[in-house]
């Protein structure tokens, strides 16, 4: 819904839960993903695939292990959970190909709701076996390399805040003339909370795990994106043009995110009857997937100068930038091996 929709809409109607209000301003239609790209220079944040290629080829060792971990299936779906403008993806799939007995292995299934990004990734991603999907859950059966890098943190997370008595509900009200954050129904939650304390939950993680276990074939999957390992407030943030912004001010033009909570990710794992690795931060992840010998086959190959590929290196794996606050956790299926590098 555009920002004045969703405004109205609670206006008239009555305060929306957090949750609602983050999925209204993200994947409905009129929401942010739904109506254009906000990835990239000209959008409101940058992620590391359009920052180097060497994100994407180094996430393509880390398929190629996958391959091997999981036995070398003939046929296996390589399956993109918001693949933004496709760059990991084209990529990936750019090193895969030269190893034949990976390459002609791999169907590649994006899932992507918004149909702006999907003629984006329609522009890049070229693979003979290619199929979109809105839902993880529609990818066909068989043996699978699931990747999600900044997905799952724009799934809609539900907040809970501490008003002394006990936790409530957070909610999005309108009041003098603005959206602002108000409190609905009772919750469960632990006692020994301060006043304003905020907790979060993503029930679309663990709906997501759920449909990855029910696809009931093995599978191994990387998840990357910002986050902690338990313990934090309200995380609930919005970036409009590289700044943040106030999540309530225009609602359906900024982008909402909210920090992923890995431990509760891994309990939801194991809850699906899933195996969780990690969390590993980004740089570690990516020198031990050899992103340095990467660099140095770059640096002989391209015309582009050393300090702007060390840069571009720097800003993924230094812990002052991306490299700690950024975090990978792989979740495989029952009786596999820990999957390279955890
Ligand atoms: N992985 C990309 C893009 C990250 S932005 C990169 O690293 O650059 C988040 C992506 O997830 C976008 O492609 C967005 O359209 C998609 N997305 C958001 N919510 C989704 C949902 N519920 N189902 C499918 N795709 C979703």
């Amino acid at each position: 819904m555009p920002s004045h929709d969703i405004a109205d809409a609670i206006r008239r109607g009555g305060p929306w839960t957090v949750e609602r209000y983050m999925r209204a301003c993200l994947t409905d239609r009129g929401g942010r993903y739904a109506e254009g790209n906000p990835i990239g220079a000209a959008g409101d944040f940058i992620t590391a695939p359009e920052i180097s290629q060497l994100f994407g080829e180094t996430i393509a060792v880390w398929i190629a292990a996958a391959f091997e971990g999981l036995g070398r299936p003939a046929q296996l779906r390589l399956v993109e959970l918001g693949p933004g403008r496709g760059t990991l993806m084209a990529d990936a799939l750019r090193l895969l190909r030269r190893v034949p007995e990976v390459g002609n292995a791999l169907d590649v299934h994006l899932v992507e709701r918004s149909l702006p990004l999907r003629r984006e990734q329609a522009a890049r991603v070229a693979w003979p076996r290619l199929a979109w999907h809105d839902d993880v859950a529609d990818v066909p059966a068989g043996p699978a390399i699931v990747i999600g890098n900044e997905f799952l943190d724009c799934l809609p997370i539900a907040q809970a805040i501490c008003d002394g008595a006990g936790w409530r509900e957070r909610l999005v009200a309108w009041s003098g003339g603005r959206l602002v954050f108000a409190t609905g129904d009772a919750v469960p939650g632990p006692a020994d909370a301060r006043i304003g304390a905020v907790r979060e939950y993503c029930p679309s993680h663990a709906a997501l795990l759920a449909a990855l276990a029910a696809r009931a074939a093995p599978f191994a999957a990387l998840f990357v994106d910002y986050g902690h390992a338990g313990g934090y407030g309200d995380t609930l943030q919005a970036v409009s043009r590289h700044r943040h912004a106030d999540p309530l001010a225009t609602p359906g033009a900024a982008d909402l995110s909210a920090h992923v909570d890995f431990a509760a990710l891994a309990r939801a794992a194991v809850a699906a009857g899933l195996v969780a690795h990690g969390p590993l931060p980004q740089g570690q992840l990516l020198l031990r997937l050899g992103i340095a010998a990467r660099r140095d086959a770059h640096l002989r190959a391209s015309p582009q100068p050393r300090e702007a590929i060390d840069a571009a290196v720097a800003r993924l794996v230094d812990p002052a930038q991306m490299g700690d606050l950024f975090k990978a956790m792989a979740i495989t299926s029952p009786g596999q091996l820990t999957p390279l590098p955890f």
